[in-house]
């Protein structure tokens, strides 16, 4: 639970705040219903027992973004209500509502849910004494919105900027381990049990050898050729390809079957090898395939491939193998 909380920062947020607000808002509740003040106490416990429920789904079922919009509208709603309902002096409350939603929810959303209750407060102006101290509650309300939409607009940008660059190959620009890892890590256990589709391994046949007869660069802009060999074959939202290892390419076929993914690896072997016969150093590759199986691991389907891929190896490389099936080059 801690290397979850400890992963997953929105996660974690959501946790802490349904904890902090359980923690302050359980005293009162108790305390209002010693004192007969029932419309508050039973206030005070739905918003407890509504933190506990959203707090529980969040960790129960993973959907943490899901939970952190209804746990934003949740608390903002039931802030507003407990300033209509009991005093003026509880619009305070607001400013720590409205810079929690930053926390939680991409500041668009945000700033959108703390737009709404502050209009849902201006019919409270009326019940100020000095009409300047509303508007100064609503002006420094802005202020504070906008400057922490500002630093929340701020931190989105570099995390997405981040986020490009540890997920995405330099050399190639195509995604790489780490992308296809956070990409199946964020399939629901019923999702990866579903899962249709195929994988084809690459690896480059004695890579090796082209580095040591014409250089580290010359194997880069090998490198970066067959990259785009193998995206060219792509269809645009089915497939996708990932640099997997030093010269080992993967592509993920989504709703292919064993057949269909064999038929993609064999014109790719095709076009390898077509495109390099010209070369010093001739290059081809070797492909093994695997199709994912229902309630199948991740790491499983991996392996299949890993093994067909180590079969064509040792087939005398060139050539493409599946797994679970027979050979289909004839070499
Ligand atoms: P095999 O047919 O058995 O796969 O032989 P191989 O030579 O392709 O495989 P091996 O694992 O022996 O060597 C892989 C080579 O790939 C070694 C490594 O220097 C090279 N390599 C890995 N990453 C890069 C890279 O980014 N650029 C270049 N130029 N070479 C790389
Ligand atoms: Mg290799
Ligand atoms: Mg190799």
């Amino acid at each position: 639970m801690l290397k979850i909380l400890r992963e997953h920062f929105q996660l974690a947020m959501v946790v802490m705040l349904c904890s902090c607000a359980i923690i302050a808002i359980a005293p009162f509740a108790i305390a209002r219903a010693i004192s007969h003040e029932w419309l508050m106490a039973g206030l005070d416990s739905a918003i407890v027992l509504g933190m506990a429920i959203i707090m529980a789904l969040a960790l129960r079922t993973g959907r943490v973004k899901l939970a952190s919009l209804v746990l934003a509208i949740f608390y903002s709603a039931a802030g507003v209500a407990m300033v209509h309902l009991q005093s003026n002096s509880l619009i305070y409350w607001i400013y720590p509502i409205s810079v929690a939603n930053f926390f939680i929810l991409p500041a668009r959303l945000a700033v959108l849910i703390n737009v709404c209750a502050l209009v849902a407060l201006t019919p409270l102006a009326q019940h100020f004494k000095e009409s300047l101290e509303f508007f100064e509650i609503v002006i420094t309300l802005l202020l504070v919105n906008a400057f922490a939409w500002v630093f929340s607009w701020r931190t989105e940008d570099q995390h997405r900027q981040l986020q490009q660059q540890a997920t995405t190959d330099p050399l190639t620009g195509i995604g790489n381990r780490r992308k296809l890892s956070q990409y199946l890590d964020s399939k629901t256990i019923d999702e990866t049990a579903k899962f249709k589709g195929s994988i084809i391994l690459i690896d480059l046949d004695h890579f090796k050898d082209i580095n040591d007869t014409q250089g580290h660069d010359q194997g880069d802009l090998v490198l970066q050729k067959v990259a785009s060999i193998i995206h060219g074959r792509l269809r645009a939202n089915n497939d996708e390809v990932y640099r997997y290892g030093g010269e080992e390419f993967l592509l993920l076929l989504h709703n292919t079957g064993l057949t269909g993914a064999i038929q993609v690896a064999e014109s790719l072997r095709h076009e390898i090898a077509e495109a390099f016969k010209n070369s010093s150093v001739p290059l081809t590759a070797s492909f093994g395939c695997a199709q994912h199986c229902p309630n199948e691991s991740w790491s499983h389907w991996m392996k299949c491939a890993d093994q067909a891929l180590y079969q064509a190896k040792g087939s005398g490389r060139n050539c493409v193998r599946p797994l679970p099936g027979a050979p289909t080059t004839p070499d």
